[in-house]
């Protein structure tokens, strides 16, 4: 049914991987956000070629907008003939910075036994590249289609999406009439739909003490104990608990299937690195600690965050001096598309035409950008789809697979197909 289409993408097989390439070699580090716009301005010249409208949208005025470290985001559109849905692809274009380890250049787009190597290979300039063929080979085979398609390249995606998408979503980007069924290409694995995702709470504590001379403890009272008090109830009491919370959502990896809870830092006393300088003996007057807790679906954000400050209360009560401050960082309520949702049916029906097989429906673990098309623009239809190993994300040695790509370009055309014309082929 779909074999010109199919066709059209395997014909675009070499356009594809060196479209990859070229996106990995701008090296869209983030933080701070470089080469935001030269990799924004290649994806918007490329599709400018190709009839859609371009727009560039600066996440003014959001976290690590300045003018050495511009914001830029781009989004492209194209009216078919007559009126209908809009189908929206969207990817970030930022990438985690490389690390140690790696045995070939990250930013160079190395191609090398069926994969193309570097950071961001598969988070995800693959799923973008796999997502900008996949329109052109549809567009190319059925240049009648009604309906409109949008696909945008957003920054800061892994840093909050702040200046990114939800950004785009304050304007109106994300919402109805302007779009109607949104596909982000996440790495996924190309058999899965991604239905959403766990909630977070980001919080930091803070315990107080008082000041004093090393030599002399007694005179003071050490944050630092206090906040060991905190660490210790957590092992006993909360640590325990939040195990025992399990989930019906799908979440992959399996181990994420129930609450988790991490310590991303601590803080106290004196710095670490006072060299040049000379450590001074002080007892440390405060101690702080940022919480990272991810809740699930069947849980209440104010009872997620009560588990915590009880334990924290009850240590009031009970340990001499022990004073608190909570600061909520960042909160994210869970997300999780329905799976009659047109989009996920329209996915489902490109896996069982490509793969012939049900796919498998999941929940991230970590949150993406389909929090903001939610949460801001109040668009449920939204799922994660694209090639890539999740497990390789952020890793050295980053790849995508470009049999993975071509294939689950296929799906998303399919996809498109269905949303658009109905899923008739031709
Ligand atoms: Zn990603």
């Amino acid at each position: 049914m779909h074999d010109q289409l199919l066709n059209a993408i395997d014909a675009r097989t070499d356009d594809l991987v060196a479209l990859t390439a070229d996106l990995i070699r701008f090296p869209t580090v983030n933080p701070p956000g470089e080469a935001y716009r030269p990799c924004a301005e290649y994806v918007g010249e490329r599709l400018k070629k190709r009839g859609f409208g371009i727009e560039y949208v600066r996440g003014e005025g959001s976290p690590g907008d300045t003018d050495r470290y511009p914001r830029i985001n781009v989004v492209a559109r194209f009216d078919g003939r007559s009126p209908g849905p809009c189908v929206h692809f969207n990817s970030h274009i930022d990438v985690v910075e490389a690390g140690e380890g790696w045995s070939l250049d990250p930013f160079a787009g190395i191609v090398k036994d069926g994969r193309v190597y570097g950071r961001g290979a598969c988070d995800m300039k693959g799923g973008l590249a796999a997502s900008i063929v996949a329109v052109e080979a549809f567009m190319a085979t059925y240049p009648d289609f009604p309906g409109s398609i949008e696909i945008s390249g957003t920054v800061d995606e892994e840093s909050g999406g702040f200046g990114g998408v939800a950004h785009l979503a304050k304007l109106g980007y994300f919402s109805k009439p302007k779009v109607d069924h949104v596909i982000i290409p996440e790495p996924l694995n190309k058999e899965r739909i991604c239905l959403g995702h766990r909630g977070v709470w980001w919080a930091e504590i803070e315990t107080k003490g008082e000041i004093a001379h090393g030599s002399m403890p007694f005179l003071g009272d050490n944050a630092v104990r206090h906040m060991g008090a905190v660490l210790a109830a957590f092992e006993e009491e909360l640590f325990p608990a939040l195990d025992r919370k399990q989930t019906k959502m799908p979440v992959v990896p399996e181990g994420a299937r129930r609450s988790t809870m991490n310590i991303n830092s601590i803080h106290g006393g004196q710095t670490e690195d006072f060299r040049p300088g000379l450590p001074s003996p002080n007892v440390p007057d405060w101690c702080r600690l940022t919480i990272d807790r991810r809740f699930l679906l069947e849980e209440k954000i104010g009872d997620v965050k009560s588990e915590v400050t009880s334990i924290l209360d009850r240590l009031k009560r009970e340990r001499p001096k022990f004073d608190y401050q909570i600061r909520d960082l960042m909160e994210v309520q869970p997300t999780m598309t329905e799976r009659d949702a047109p989009v996920v049916k329209a996915v489902a029906q490109g896996i069982m035409e490509i793969f012939d097989r049900e796919p498998d429906y999941v929940i991230s673990p970590g949150t993406y950008d389909q929090k903001h098309v939610a949460r801001i623009g109040h668009l449920y239809d939204c799922i994660a789809y694209g090639p890539g190993i999740l497990d390789l994300a952020h890793r050295p040695d980053e790849w995508v697979g470009i049999e993975d790509m071509v294939q689950s370009a296929k799906v998303m055309a399919v996809g498109l197909d269905v949303l658009l014309r109905g899923g008739r082929g031709g």
